[in-house]
């Protein structure tokens, strides 16, 4: 789930007492995120932000594993992903190895937390977001009764489960996500540009609707590509320059 910075902002407080030593973990909201700044791993990919608490390694808690990456003005903490199914290097690991969540973090914010701990990585630092990263998020955001994990048959899927749309037609909605899945074949091409928050407004997205019992419907994509893919019901990619046909506003 994305969460908005502006109803969670980082905060940095004295390690947990159990972490020992004098470093500073990080916070967003209610979200611990890094229990000490200064042992985490943060140049690995995905990086390892949590500090184990009997020797002080990052590796050795292989907890909260992390991708973070850029847009123009925000870093993406993501759950880390895998280009392919076949190799997946911590197929061996528990679910809470991995972070669970998906957060931004306006740049803003993150040169005001790191100006109070300068060993933060600098924002340039991190990796500009790439269009595998943005249709990755999309997977992890989807409703899972609906989606299988597995992007080669996901369509399949959303065809044979998928009992309405609106306001496109089904098999046009269909055929918008198949055309940005099939990016994934591709090298990654990095994108420029930022998330925005949707106006509540049926005309910025598509929903689909399904008849299954663990839900009925999930906002998607909108009718104008591309990467117009709706996350968490409420947010957008927005590629830069902005397109003029759609001006969204962050109110
Ligand atoms: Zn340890």
């Amino acid at each position: 789930m994305l969460l908005k910075t502006s109803k969670s902002r980082l905060q940095v407080a004295r390690c947990p007492p159990e972490v020992g030593g004098d470093g500073t973990c990080l916070s967003y909201g209610d979200l611990l995120l890094v229990n000490s700044i200064e042992h985490a791993d943060w140049l690995s990919q995905p990086a390892a932000l949590w500090v184990c608490e009997g020797c002080g390694q990052a590796w050795c808690a292989a907890y909260h594993l992390t991708r973070i990456v850029r847009t123009t003005d925000q870093l993406l903490w993501m759950r880390p992903w895998f280009s392919s199914q076949e190799y997946h290097p911590f197929s061996e690991m528990q679910s809470r190895q991995l972070f669970d969540a998906a957060i931004l973090v306006e740049r803003a914010d993150w040169d005001a937390t790191r100006a109070v701990v300068p060993s933060l990585p600098d924002f340039e630092s991190f990796a500009v977001m790439t269009d595998h990263d943005l249709l990755h998020l999309w997977l992890q955001d989807r409703p899972a009764y609906a989606i299988p994990a597995e992007w080669e048959s996901f369509s399949h899927h959303l065809r044979i489960n998928c009992i309405a749309s609106d306001p496109l037609e089904i098999s046009k909605a269909i055929s918008i996500l198949e055309g940005h899945m099939s990016d994934l074949s591709q090298p990654p091409a990095a994108l420029i540009g930022r998330f925005e928050e949707l106006p509540d407004d049926r005309r910025y997205y598509n929903t689909l609707y399904f008849d299954l019992p663990e839900g009925l419907e999930f906002r998607t994509c909108l009718s104008i590509p591309p990467y117009r893919l709706v996350f968490s019901g409420r947010l957008c990619f927005q590629p830069a320059p902005t397109c003029t046909d759609l001006i969204l506003t962050s109110g």
